[in-house]
């Protein structure tokens, strides 16, 4: 008998195209070693050209799933995404102030295609019921401004963003910057920049930028690959550097698929 390996648990939506999503979490779980789980909050008919259809679950199918994993096999790590509405957003992060695993917050708002993946009326249940209960948090550019109202169009203020997101009482925040580069208008050269902060240490994350278009579940994929090098007893600066070095590969090895967006790459 071989042992067990740590277990994680995303909560998240379905990507029917397999790019994103608990598609794009399970897949990174098994690349990185370790037995992933899922709490399906929506499912979405999905492709490289966009978000076809969402429907969310109802609020006790995910109470039901949580609990069915929590309660038999136990998680080491936690990681939310897609989470649409407001009422969900509320459940799972009610589920979550129970377990004392790590908890990864991607809040997930709007696709790369601009699909909504949150209502608007959910914003305010992720300030103030998500945000407290996770250890780190990893918004985007976009999500930061949504969440917070500041618009980050330097390094500079990627410092103020983190500062404004961690008042909501994250122990950390990763603010992905990304979406700094190749933007008009915005400062950035040929590195893909993020920063780490709990308020107290300051860890800058730069990753050489890649062009590949094929970039579809970066996101999901990060937070994923975050929750589970923390489910095997990294440190926070530790498992969010693993992390980025595992989704810049997999950016690298991104592929063409269907007539749009393909998606990253978890076989390289
Ligand atoms: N679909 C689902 C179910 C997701 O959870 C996400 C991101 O979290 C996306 C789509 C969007 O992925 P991307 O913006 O990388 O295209």
């Amino acid at each position: 008998m071989t042992e067990a390996p740590p277990r994680v648990l995303t909560v998240a939506g379905s990507d029917s195209g397999g790019g994103a999503g608990i598609q794009a979490d399970l897949k990174t779980m098994l690349a990185l070693g370790v037995h992933g789980m899922s709490v399906i909050t929506a499912v979405t008919a999905q492709n490289s050209l966009g978000v076809q259809g969402a429907w969310e679950l109802p609020v006790e199918a995910v109470r039901a799933q949580y609990r069915s994993v929590v309660d038999d096999i136990g998680v080491q790590a936690v990681k939310t995404g897609m989470l649409a509405t407001a009422e969900l957003v509320e459940t799972v992060a009610e589920l979550l102030s129970g377990t004392n695993a790590p908890v990864v917050v991607d809040p997930v708002s709007v696709s790369k295609h601009g699909d909504a993946l949150l209502a608007a009326s959910a914003l305010d249940a992720v300030r103030t019921a998500l945000l407290p209960v996770a250890t780190v948090a990893t918004p985007n550019l976009d999500e930061v401004a949504q969440l917070t109202g500041i618009r980050v169009r330097s390094e500079d203020r990627m410092r103020d963003a983190a500062g404004a997101v961690l008042e909501y009482g994250p122990k950390w925040v990763l603010i992905k910057g990304g979406h700094l580069t190749g933007d008009p208008g915005r400062e950035g050269g040929d590195q893909a920049v993020d920063l780490l902060t709990d308020g107290i240490e300051e860890h800058w994350l730069r990753a050489p930028r890649h062009d590949n278009r094929h970039t579809h579940g970066t996101g999901c994929t990060l937070a994923s690959a975050i929750a589970a090098q923390l489910a095997k007893g990294q440190s926070v600066p530790q498992a969010v550097t693993a992390a980025k070095d595992y989704v810049t590969g997999a950016v690298a090895a991104g592929f063409a698929l269907g007539g749009g967006i393909g998606p990253v790459d978890h076989g390289w």
